[in-house]
């Protein structure tokens, strides 16, 4: 395709905001694409780009699962670019080619990774047409902005280009019924040994049959719609997997992953079901892109750990880990309040998502979320901080979590003054931005607490 001069424009002057931005040590993530798109609208249909696309989108994992099939393609000898250091929306993606490409426009990689905000799939698809999507998941998430997740679905739905191979959740009936004339695959977990159901979740996006809308039969619910269903009335089912976990031993962090015929042992970060499904249609999807399944297994050995997002270390015997988890977002910090429920011993847990600053956003999010699991003795404090402290506050007595274990520290520099570390066995901080000032003091002052604490044994 002969490119407009427009194009060139586009691409020199987006190339030199975003060197000018590097020399003042900003990321580049948003601004040079705005400019290059500005300059050329058709920037990204212009761009030269990789062979083989590979984009990851949905409401909860991208970017863990983009972390790891990237290690996975790379660890095959392909060579990838992606838009990690920028944002996930067009703008991003446009700054990732500014960033990737040369002077020259000309693309020198052989595939892509690029994680695609699901809202702007309809501003993308019609420029960039992936040869693999994976959708994670579809949940109700910043409801200012995304609405309902049958918006998103539309929206994906409508827009998805019909050569595209989908990658998609069997336990999830939303995202797993999308664009159904493309050709695709399914990856799904069964209900583990020993796993707790959750029938009654505090809310789910799926009522009724995604097919005729009468009652569903509930297989298993994992959690929120996440489950396994048929339809006594039409023969809806959840869909064959091509990818399916067959085991998971927690204690020895391993799962065992079975695909036509054969299965492999992989190794997970956590023990927690919510990483095994990153893993898993990561894998499933390094698996679309001609890897060996036996060879993606290998390579999990090596992961390295999303640090940025878990991180865990043990001071004189007791746990404390810090995870970043997505705000304005009714699933995610119930997923983790899960998986602390289930592990043992005291636990104190700081809620310091999502309210950093005063933000007028729609705070349903809260309130859907599931603290149930937190109504549990072993959670002797449980801080409520920032801006929203006493939403949370109110929200916890909701869940008819006593008061005494109730903690309010409007202030974070208050929160470690307040910790009983005597007492605890275990400390989590949950946060959703990791790169400011507060967290940062937060996480080094009560590492420093626990240290003492350790002097004085
Ligand atoms: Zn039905």
């Amino acid at each position: 395709m002969r490119k407009p001069f427009s194009f060139y424009i586009a691409h020199w002057i987006g190339k030199i905001v975003l060197f000018g931005m590097r020399l003042l040590r900003r990321t580049g993530s948003y601004l040079p694409g705005a400019i290059a798109l500005r300059i050329d609208s058709n920037y990204l249909k212009h761009v030269e780009k990789p062979d083989h696309i590979v984009m990851v989108t949905g409401t909860n994992g991208k970017t863990s699962v983009c972390n790891m099939l990237r290690f996975f393609l790379e660890s095959a000898d392909r060579n990838v670019m992606d838009n990690r250091e920028g944002s996930n929306t067009i703008e991003g993606l446009a700054s990732a080619f500014l960033t990737h490409n040369t002077w020259r426009g000309k693309s020198h990689h052989e595939g892509s990774v690029l994680e695609l905000d699901e809202r702007s799939a309809i501003r993308v698809f019609p420029h960039i047409q992936p040869d693999v999507l994976l959708v994670t998941n579809l949940f109700r998430d910043s409801y200012q902005r995304n609405a309902h997740a049958e918006y998103i679905f539309d929206i994906l739905d409508g827009s998805i280009p019909q050569n595209t191979k989908l990658v998609l959740n069997a336990e999830d009936p939303i995202s797993g019924r999308l664009t159904l004339s493309n050709e695709r695959v399914y990856y799904g977990i069964p209900l583990l040994e020993g796993e707790r159901e959750q029938r009654n979740p505090r809310f789910s996006d799926l009522v009724y049959c995604p097919v005729c809308h009468l009652d569903l039969t509930i297989d298993f619910i994992r959690y929120n719609h996440i489950g396994r269903y048929h339809c006594t009335h039409c023969g809806y089912r959840t869909p064959e997997t091509k990818y399916e976990v067959v085991s998971f031993d927690r204690d020895l962090k391993q799962a065992e992953f079975a695909s036509d015929g054969t299965t492999n042992i992989f190794q997970t970060q956590t023990d927690g079901v919510t990483d095994l499904y990153n893993l898993l249609s990561a894998a499933a999807t390094a698996s679309e892109c001609g890897i060996p399944l036996s060879a993606i297994a290998e390579y999990s050995r090596s992961l390295p750990p999303l640090k940025s997002r878990y991180h865990e270390e043990t001071i004189q015997g007791k746990r404390f880990l810090s995870v970043l988890c997505k705000g304005y977002n009714p699933v995610a910090p119930a997923r983790v309040f899960d998986y602390l429920q289930a592990q043992p011993g005291r636990k104190v847990l700081v809620m310091a998502n999502g309210t950093e600053e005063e933000i007028v956003e729609n705070m349903a999010y809260l309130y859907d979320n599931d603290y149930s699991y937190l109504n549990d003795p072993s959670f002797f404090q449980i801080f409520c901080c920032g801006e929203r402290y006493l939403d949370y506050a109110l929200r916890l007595r909701m869940a008819d979590i006593p008061e005494e274990r109730i903690v309010l520290s409007r202030e974070y520099a208050e929160i470690p003054r307040l910790i009983a570390y005597e007492e605890a066995d275990l400390i989590c901080l949950i946060h959703d931005v990791s790169d400011v000032p507060w967290v940062r003091d937060l996480l080094s002052a009560i590492r420093k607490d626990l240290a003492q604490l350790q002097d004085k044994e």
